[in-house]
């Protein structure tokens, strides 16, 4: 990760021109919108000021209304303006049949923009779950037939096609999450403008690694109750969420525990369980009844999902033998 201070001093270094930037939406409730405006290392207002990004529409931000809309998107297009990044977040409706009338945007389907404007960036960065993966838009019935950039759900290949890579070379960046935290978006839109994507590795599903390699409980204030089997409870103090209320930290990558909130907390650190919100799998079990802020488990008591790595039946032994001993050891304190 680059520090704010080493990144600063980079970009007055490193930059030579000014970074064009479009930001489009599809289906999306703009959560990753409020996400990236409250961005603090660095912010919205640093990647203007300080790291020479450009933006040239944003859909919440943007002071052009109907036509002018199309003008800054033409211009991208015909290449009059230089686009350096195209930002998309949420789902791309293709519904219904095939056709996208059901999101249209500027005079046409939002996901012929999508198309054209990917095709004509240098970078293309998808935000947020449903733009990665379709998201909670494309859980089955899926009626708009959203689906993601470059993957529907752990699925390569998405609207753009599994083969797809943008002039830079680079495929999708996905930066997923419901909503992916302020400081990811902002941190890779640096590393862009500054030119040094050549150090961004990207995992499997296009994730930056920085972000996406250790587990949403790498720095969880639990840790210590899930190797003791101490369970917990839903915004109670103290034991962890894993074996009764469906925390998914040890099966999800994410840095939500290294790079808090609001540069305070966490779910987990609240004592909310963790729903695995930037794996492709999100929302996970298609948010089948009684399958949320519980763990499933087989036979009332064997967790069905067991953290990643783990072998189950390793793990049922270990768990077992660690739970008994937990209980003695209650008993015995308690004499
Ligand atoms: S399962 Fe969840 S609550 Fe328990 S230690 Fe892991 S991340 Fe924390
Ligand atoms: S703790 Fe889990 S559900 Fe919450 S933001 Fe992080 S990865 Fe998503």
């Amino acid at each position: 990760m680059i520090s704010h201070t080493e990144s600063n001093h980079l970009a007055y270094t490193n930059l030579k021109t000014m970074t064009n930037l479009i930001w489009l939406k599809g289906g999306a409730c703009s959560g990753n919108t409020m996400s990236f405006l409250n961005a603090e290392q660095p912010s919205v207002i640093d990647l203007v000021t300080d790291f020479g990004i450009r933006i040239l529409y944003h859909p919440s931000i943007g002071l052009e209304i109907g036509e002018q809309v199309n003008e800054v998107l033409n211009e991208a297009l015909s290449g009059e303006t230089a686009l350096d990044i195209f930002v998309f977040e949420g789902s791309i409706i293709q519904g219904s049949g095939g056709s996208g009338n059901m999101n249209y945007f500027a005079g046409r389907p939002a996901k012929d923009w999508v198309k054209d404007l990917s095709e004509t960036a240098n970078y293309v960065v998808a935000i947020g779950d449903c733009a990665t993966w379709g998201g909670i838009m494309a859980v089955p019935p899926n009626p708009t037939e959203s689906t993601g950039m470059q993957f529907h759900k752990k699925e390569k290949g998405g609207f753009l096609g599994k083969d797809f890579k943008t002039k830079s070379g680079f495929p999708i960046i996905n930066i997923p999450g419901c909503p992916a935290h302020p400081d990811w978006i902002t941190q890779i839109l640096v590393a862009i403008a500054i030119g040094r994507m050549d150090e961004v590795l990207l995992d499997d599903f296009h994730r930056p690694k920085t972000f996406f390699t250790d587990f949403v409980q790498t720095g969880c204030t639990n840790a210590n109750s899930f190797s003791n089997k101490i369970d917990g409870g839903f915004g109670k103090r103290g034991g962890c969420l894993f074996y009764e209320v469906g925390c998914r930290g040890p099966m999800t990558r994410a840095s939500c525990n290294r790079i808090l909130w609001n540069r305070h907390s966490s779910k987990t650190r609240a004592n909310h369980p963790c729903l695995g919100c930037t794996e492709p799998g999100f929302p996970h079990h298609d948010l089948k009844k009684g399958s949320i802020f519980k763990t499933m488990k087989y036979l009332g008591f064997l967790p069905k999902e067991v953290p990643e790595g783990e072998s189950k039946l390793l793990y049922y032994f270990k768990s077992g033998f660690k739970k008994t001993l937990s209980k003695k050891t209650t008993i015995n304190s308690s004499k």
